[in-house]
């Protein structure tokens, strides 16, 4: 029996161990290739007067910790649902992929809009704040949160596998793309200002992120502005500095060569 456990246990520890190694390679490359396309286009920082970079090897450290927490549960759904414990996923094909992927998106930003109104409650605010000492905040604030933060944030990553016949290389994927969008959505370097990105579009740019850190009452959402839009929760100004940052805004600092996208 014993031996059993024991068994059981190493052997999760390797789903851990993989996905704990690549969240944090995936961390850094996204991080350091981040910093240095901003480096090269400093007219696009947001927040003009603010420079959150001193913050970075707290956040770094904070980071850590938060994506070992993360991947803790993402590898515990891996792992159980590589054992039958959990609805069994659909085949991999050509349709079913995308389609989870889909799927996945549009229930994690339901999952995370609500579980961050609920952080920003009172009594759950104390394990949020810290991901708000970053008023301005950079590649690397995305993860800089406490353990009741990600457990809340990303226990998404650990119930999605018991509730849809999800495979995992599409969940991986959607998991990808969060790290990545979440990154740059801290970044506080705005690229992605378009047309698809403001009113009636769902999509978002890196401003609407941007402006939850500066301003803590809006923008709650992940992938989309969705629920937002429904709550009445979108940053009043968000549609128009996205327009601003589209091309003919003023870009402050003297610079004239804001490019459009
Ligand atoms: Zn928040
Ligand atoms: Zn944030």
């Amino acid at each position: 029996m014993l031996s059993a456990v024991i068994d059981l246990g190493s052997h999760y520890l390797m789903y851990f161990a993989a996905v704990y190694a690549a969240t944090v390679a995936i961390y850094f490359a996204t991080g350091i290739g981040v910093t240095l396309v901003n480096r090269r286009n400093p007219e696009r920082r947001i927040q003009k007067d603010r420079n959150g970079d001193k913050r970075m090897w707290v956040e770094i450290r904070s980071s850590m910790s938060a994506l070992a927490v993360s991947a803790a549960m993402l590898s515990f759904g891996w792992f159980a649902q590589a054992r039958g414990w959990t609805i069994a996923p659909l085949e991999v094909s050509w349709w079913s992929l995308p389609l989870m992927f889909a799927v996945s998106m549009v229930l994690y930003d339901a999952w995370f809009y609500w579980g961050h109104r609920l952080l920003h409650l009172k009594m759950f605010y104390r394990w949020h704040a810290p991901h708000h000492r970053s008023v301005a905040p950079t590649v690397w604030s995305n993860d800089s949160s406490t353990a009741v933060d990600t457990m809340i944030e990303h226990g998404y990553y650990l119930v999605v596998w018991f509730v849809l016949p999800i495979p995992a290389l599409a969940l991986f994927a959607q998991r990808l793309f969060d790290q990545v969008s979440g990154m740059i959505g801290h970044s506080g370097f705005e690229y992605f200002a378009s047309p698809s990105s403001r009113w009636p579009s769902p999509m978002i740019c890196t401003s609407f992120h941007d402006l939850h850190h500066s301003t803590f009452r809006y923008n709650y959402g992940n992938f989309f502005s969705l629920w937002d839009r429904m709550m009445g929760t979108v940053h009043p100004g968000y549609d128009a500095m996205v327009r601003e940052f589209e091309g003919e805004g003023e870009p402050t600092q003297g610079d004239k060569t804001v490019e459009g996208r």
